[in-house]
């Protein structure tokens, strides 16, 4: 696998040492693709959207495999903060209706909500129960100014928001914010892992370790190579969002924008330090600057927070946001700045130049589909467009995926230049936060 990033962030072979992968009880892999098989849909890709995709098809009765690069979680879908909350975009609510009309952005708000109690609902059916956590996410207001914007904002299309008044959240800085509904954390690797089961269940092959080398036409169809084997199939779907290979398919090289987030979790805390963010309880939260830190109580009593930054992805970029995360940790709650980081990891996030997802099939070929784009925000977006996007496979029109997720990302400039482009756009972010 090859991308505009350190080589190392494609490694398939290197473990994430994420205090998911620390966690998680054993898991039954199932194996690597070997020898020729055929199928309907071929999916590339074993994260959320890849999984989502093959089990809505898998419950409408069309037959796929899913092949991945890795082991199964080993993509964002086992790494991330497990913050499971809405959309999937980084515009404004006001940017969105203005580029898509309010109907469209109600239909997108709504189907994300519906998306969201799904995931809690397949938690609780699917042996899950035990690491949902919370009922909602607390957005904290970073600057006075983004605390009456907040006061502005109304409940709309199924999100509901409350004020948190600023001494509400003491042990952090900040100047109040809101409490939104639905929200609620997980454990990431261990939903991807129950995805995956459900798949199999329904009689997807699931293959980790089977990364996709080669793929070409064949007939009507396609043939899809991995190093034990082929897909043949009649349909594509690419699900492979930050990690998608240049040149694996020149139609999708230089769209997908891979921007890196940092996580740390720390020892388990004191009690003292744990009485200091008692106001958070299990959910999770985020403050408002473009540059978020989101962050969680664990279950087990460990702090996890997570940031944007870095734009390459290299050995000495993740020493450098190792102390940069503990360092935020202090800033942001000072009764937690002696707890030392024990876990540290990170990933991409995909972003786009159109900041909206990516759900489709390609205008001059409808046997390719494609399902990407989740802005750091994909638990549900990305779990709603592989759903959505086998409905449209399965004979639904394209029109059925709201406005803001629907559509191929524009193409990128010199798309070798993606990490100068994303450290201009921190760089703007860093700006914007400071005057907001
Ligand atoms: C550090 C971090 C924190 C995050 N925190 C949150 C959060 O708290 N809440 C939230 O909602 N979202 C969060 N996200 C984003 C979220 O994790 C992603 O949007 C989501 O997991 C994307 O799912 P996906 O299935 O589209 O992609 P992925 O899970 O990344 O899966 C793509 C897969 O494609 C595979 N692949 C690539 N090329 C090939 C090939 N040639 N052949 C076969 N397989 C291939 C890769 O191996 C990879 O496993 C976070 C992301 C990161 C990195």
């Amino acid at each position: 696998m090859k991308g505009p990033l350190d080589p190392s962030v494609y490694d398939t072979t290197r473990r994430v040492e994420s205090w998911w992968e620390a966690s998680a009880p054993s898991w039954r892999d199932p194996g690597p693709l070997s020898g020729e098989i055929q199928t309907e849909v071929a999916i590339i890709g074993g994260g959320y959207a890849g999984l989502a995709c093959a089990i809505r098809l898998g419950e409408l009765g069309i037959g796929s495999v899913v092949l991945d690069a890795g082991a199964i979680g080993w993509g964002a879908s086992g790494r991330n903060g497990g913050i499971v909350g809405t959309r999937s975009d980084k515009l404004s609510e006001s940017a969105l209706v203005r580029r898509y009309g309010e109907k469209e952005y109600g239909r997108y708000v709504e189907a994300a909500v519906a998306m969201n109690h799904q995931i809690r609902t397949f938690c609780l059916e699917n042996g899950l129960a035990d690491c949902i956590q919370g009922d909602c996410e607390f957005e904290l207001a970073h600057s006075a100014r983004t605390a009456i914007r907040m006061e502005r904002s109304q409940s709309e299309y199924g999100i509901e928001l409350t004020r948190l008044p600023p001494d509400s959240a003491p042990g952090i800085r900040c100047h109040g914010g809101q409490i939104i509904r639905p929200g609620f954390g997980i454990h990431p690797l261990r939903l991807v892992r129950a995805l995956a089961d459900r798949a199999q269940a329904l009689g997807v092959r699931v293959h980790p370790r089977s990364e996709v080398t080669l793929w070409e036409r064949a007939g009507h169809g396609h043939r899809l190579v991995a190093a034990g084997g082929a897909a043949t199939a009649r349909s594509v779907v690419l699900a492979t969002n930050d990690f998608t290979p240049d040149g694996l398919n020149h139609r999708f090289d230089g769209r997908a924008i891979p921007v890196i987030s940092n996580i740390g979790v720390t020892r388990v805390l004191t009690e003292e330090e744990r009485a200091s963010i008692a106001w958070l309880g299990g959910n999770p939260g985020a403050d408002s600057r473009r540059l978020l830190s989101y962050f969680r109580l664990l279950p087990e009593g460990r702090f996890l927070l997570g940031m944007r930054g870095d734009v390459r992805g290299s050995e000495a970029g993740a020493a450098r946001m190792r102390r940069a995360v503990s360092a935020r940790i202090a800033e942001q709650f000072p009764a937690l700045a002696e707890a030392e980081i024990t876990h540290f990891w990170r990933g991409p996030v995909c972003a786009t130049a159109s900041m909206t997802p990516s759900v489709g099939l390609l205008r001059d070929d409808p046997t390719v589909g494609h399902v990407f784009a989740w802005h750091g925000s994909g638990i549900t977006g990305a779990q709603l467009g592989g759903r959505l996007l086998a409905e449209v496979i399965a004979g639904k029109s394209t029109d059925h995926i709201p406005a803001p997720l629907r559509g191929l990302a524009p193409r990128l400039p010199l798309p070798g230049l993606r990490p100068l482009y994303v450290g201009a756009m921190l760089g703007l972010y860093r700006i914007s936060d400071a005057l907001s």
